[in-house]
């Protein structure tokens, strides 16, 4: 934009402003727009779904920046790895390669329950790319990834009380590999968690209007009072129980209890949630952009999840 142009942007900025609150009057203009949590959200899935990380297939370097940034963002908000380190790797083989990936885990301990595990989870990686073709994952799932975030920092602030486990899944779009991989490497655990709460596309599309979500034996950790209560909270989106089909001709009939992360939890017999949007046309194409998503949509579904892990942690 040339300057000339842009002094008188900032001019006409500037008058407006003032002329909308002369309270402002008195105070210095702001260098930038403040960074709230909301605005913060959008930045996660701005570069998480950016050309620069390239879809973020497991092993691919897109992939690893993908798990710089989740760390880097955890660090920066002081919440701790869940063991030695935030990386969990693992790999896995068959007849052709081996896979690497690595999972990155994090911990916020609970003021009541500390013995007690909610594992928020959500998968980083997506399909890469083909040639020059970016498959960015904006909605599977930048979304769910930099929902987690938010949660994380916010959390980190006014902690639980039961033990957050935030767990940032690599492989999913392999055969859900890193769920699988966390499992196995916490067997120990798996008595003391409790729920998982997975998030994937919780973004959908410039014409998404609703939050869906499917849950399994919710009912041996609320009651039956409590799940109503759950279900009656005044959201800023409308949950709706279950998930549509995609219509017959263009795909078999997806089982959704097996459909991402939360299917390895739910094979355990740890009662889980999944909330996302669902089939969409943009699901797996290279139009799953920042720009297609919905992020109005976005924010509110980040906020209403978040009143639904707050119930549960309360009535837990
Ligand atoms: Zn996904």
């Amino acid at each position: 934009m040339p300057a000339l142009i842009r002094s008188f942007l900032l001019f006409i900025i500037v008058i407006t402003c003032s002329a909308c609150s002369s309270k402002n009057n008195s105070e210095k203009m702001p260098q930038s727009i403040p960074e709230t949590p909301d605005v913060l959200a959008l930045k996660h899935l701005q570069f998480l779904s950016s050309e620069r990380l390239a879809g973020r297939k497991v092993g691919s370097k897109g992939g690893q920046l993908a798990q710089d940034y989740i760390i880097s963002q955890l660090q920066h908000y002081k919440v701790r790895p869940f063991s030695s380190d935030y990386r969990a790797s693992f790999e896995h083989h068959n007849f052709f390669k081996s896979i690497q990936g690595s999972n990155i885990v994090a911990f916020t301990p609970g003021t009541e329950s500390p013995s007690k595990f909610i594992v928020l989870s959500a998968h980083f990686d997506h399909l890469g790319r083909q040639g020059s073709k970016i498959y960015h994952g904006a909605d599977d799932n930048a979304s769910g990834t930099s929902a987690l975030l938010h949660y994380a920092k916010q959390i980190q602030q006014s902690p639980l009380r039961h033990s957050v486990i935030f767990l940032f899944t690599d492989g999913e779009e392999s055969n859900l590999m890193g769920a699988r991989a966390f499992i196995e490497q916490n067997q120990s655990l798996l008595t003391a968690i409790v729920l998982n709460i997975n998030l994937d596309m919780i973004a959908g599309t410039q014409t998404t209007q609703n939050l869906h979500f499917i849950s399994r034996r919710l009912d041996q950790i609320l009651t039956a009072k409590q799940l109503k209560l759950l279900a009656r909270q005044n959201n800023p989106v409308e949950i709706k129980s279950g998930f549509h089909s995609p219509r017959r001709s263009e795909r078999t009939h997806i089982r959704w209890e097996l459909a991402s992360d939360h299917a390895v939890f739910y094979q355990h017999k740890i009662p889980f949630i999944y909330y996302g949007v669902g089939e969409h046309k943009n699901h797996h194409q290279t139009s799953d952009s920042y720009e297609n998503i919905n992020q109005q949509f976005f924010l509110a579904a980040v906020a209403t999840i978040y009143q639904q892990i707050s119930f549960i942690d309360q009535n837990l």
